[in-house]
């Protein structure tokens, strides 16, 4: 109990001291940019300009002339997160449980803060919803998973459980986002085409020509790939676009709103190749998501008035230079330990993918083809008898028996780099920083203060919480004393009917779009529905429609 206190006492002294001695003088910028390089330690980015000098490949990284300081990420019960609440404390300033996305959490034994039971399952207002919102700026996502995934969802959509896509990806096309690029074809349903012909979302599907000229004026969704894209090591750049290029198209796009705009860029797989232990896919994930800082900032400083905040949500991996595994690693060349991950040209994934349709004969030289290795007999039979197991689930590939696994035990035995876990870990992440003024956050801060920052450099003239109170209000407190039911035709997206006189109000679970007297009329944000508490959550200006 005395360590909780001493580190609630070490977070208050931090927020007092550190944020910002000048907190209230942070200008506003028009536009902001925050990109999430996913699940990516320290030691990532130490790796990565290493591996940049070996390969001739330019001077250190894109973040370096701005990291501006660290950030400690954690949900409001545990000191490590997953994407859902860390993610949604930077978009929203709440700590939430593993799981949640841009949700008021419910009370634990464990909670770090205080957490008001009172609001539990209130959908949290982000900031991208305030862009919108109260400042009508366009905005944006750009990211390399499927576009409900946990970060892209933390800054659109509101729910208890991150894995529930039927809920969620309905709430961000119903966001009416100005860009959404990235993946997940499979998840857009008929419902989804239909909202996008009603108000005027043009959808580009594994269309890389279409979108790389796509050019109009309304709002776009461009989709590649199933579920994810390739990781970038093991992308066709004829069929997937690169993170850079989507970044460089958004902003292109995006910059021409007279309001400004809120762009959330995730660099999404770099935490799965951590997951997963493939060293030369995370560093090869983070590299193609620096090169999408530097088209952000770039055009951060040509364009004078956009403020930039790149930070990791979480660590993953425990990922060194340097590994027990390797002794006398501290006083190898750069040759040594550089020179094998730099010859490897697949993710263990994509090689898997290969050794899975090889003839037993030829594993050893497809093995060598991609990634430069020579393996020992020990090897060649291991790969041999786990040529069937093929693991679909990114947390579980480096910890389940399966050839991915496999492969990369072996990538690793031929190098020296150190992994403790397969799963997310609790270090501070780096931040970096770009304001045209030099209003950056420095020093260390927390993920509420994260947000704090974006709420300010937003211009934001009212805090998240009232905002929240304004459009996710309790439907028994809005309508009260009014006759209403909840249909349930459809359980998955029950609609809410209100009466008053000969009006009839209907209110669908997860849409933006309600229906008075039969007609629809666009509601200004979702409308989202908990089944654990049979609530629906709403604007409270519905109520006028009643009047
Ligand atoms: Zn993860």
């Amino acid at each position: 109990m005395k360590r909780i206190n001493i580190f609630i006492a070490l977070l208050v002294a931090s927020l007092l001291f550190s944020v910002n001695a000048k907190s209230e003088e942070i200008k506003p910028t028009k536009n902001v940019i925050v990109m999430i390089p996913d699940g990516t330690s320290i030691g990532v980015y130490s790796a990565a300009r290493w591996f940049k000098l070996y390969n001739n490949l330019g001077d250190g990284l894109m973040i370096d002339p701005y990291i501006t300081g660290t950030v400690t990420t954690f949900s409001s019960n545990a000191p490590i997160g997953d994407s859902a609440p860390t993610g949604s404390t930077y978009a929203t300033g709440v700590l939430q449980q593993t799981g949640n996305v841009a949700i008021y959490p419910e009370v634990s034994n464990n909670d770090i803060f205080e957490v008001d039971a009172s609001r539990t399952y209130q959908p949290a207002a982000t900031i991208l919803e305030a862009s919108k919102i109260l400042k009508n700026k366009a905005v944006g996502l750009v990211v390399t998973s499927e576009f409900p995934h946990a970060t892209p969802a933390d800054f659109s959509a509101h729910y208890y459980a991150r894995g529930n896509y039927d809920v969620i990806a309905p709430q961000m096309a119903y966001q009416n986002l100005d860009v959404m690029f990235g993946g997940g074809n499979s998840i857009i349903t008929d419902d989804i085409i239909k909202h996008f012909s009603n108000n005027g979302t043009t959808l580009i599907q594994d269309d890389k020509s279409s979108f790389l000229n796509y050019n109009g004026e309304g709002k776009v969704w461009a989709l590649f790939g199933q579920r994810a894209l390739p990781y970038n090591i093991d992308r066709n750049p004829d069929k997937y676009p690169s993170i850079a290029e989507m970044t460089e198209k958004a902003i292109d796009l995006l910059s021409k709103k007279e309001n400004g705009f809120f762009l959330m860029v995730e660099g999404s797989q770099i935490d799965w190749a951590a997951h997963a232990n493939d060293a030369a896919t995370i560093i090869n994930e983070y590299l193609a998501f620096d090169e999408a800082v530097g088209k952000a900032m770039e055009f951060a400083i040509k364009d004078g008035n956009t403020a930039v905040l790149v930070l990791s949500d979480h660590g993953n991996s425990g990922f060194t230079i340097g590994s027990a595994r390797c002794p006398g690693y501290d006083k190898l060349s750069i040759e040594k330990l550089f020179e094998t991950v730099s010859g490897i040209k697949l993710s263990a994934n994509g090689l898997e993918s290969i050794l899975i349709k090889a003839e037993p004969d030829n594993i050893r030289s497809e093995f060598k083809k991609y990634t430069g290795i020579d393996i020992t007999d020990e090897e060649f039979e291991v790969l041999r008898s786990s040529k069937n197991y093929r693991e679909t689930d990114y947390t579980k590939v480096g910890t389940s028996i399966n050839l991915a696994h496999n492969i990369v035990n072996i990538l690793n035995a031929h190098m020296c780099f150190g992994f403790t876990t397969g799963g997310h870990t609790g270090e501070e992440v780096i931040m970096s920083a770009y304001h045209p003024q030099g209003d950056v956050p420095k020093g260390h801060l927390t993920n509420q203060q994260v947000n704090k920052y974006l709420q300010k450099v937003t211009g934001i003239e009212i805090a998240l919480q009232e905002l929240s109170d304004r459009i996710f209000v309790k439907h028994n407190s809005l309508f009260e004393g009014l006759n209403h039911s909840i249909d349930k035709t459809d359980p998955k997206f029950p609609i809410l009917k209100v009466k008053k006189g000969k009006n009839t109000l209907e209110l669908k679970a997860f849409s933006s779009v309600g229906k008075f007297n039969g007609k629809n009329f666009d509601i200004g944000s979702v409308v989202v529905y908990i089944d654990k508490n049979d609530t629906f959550y709403l604007p409270e200006s519905l109520k006028q429609k009643l009047q």
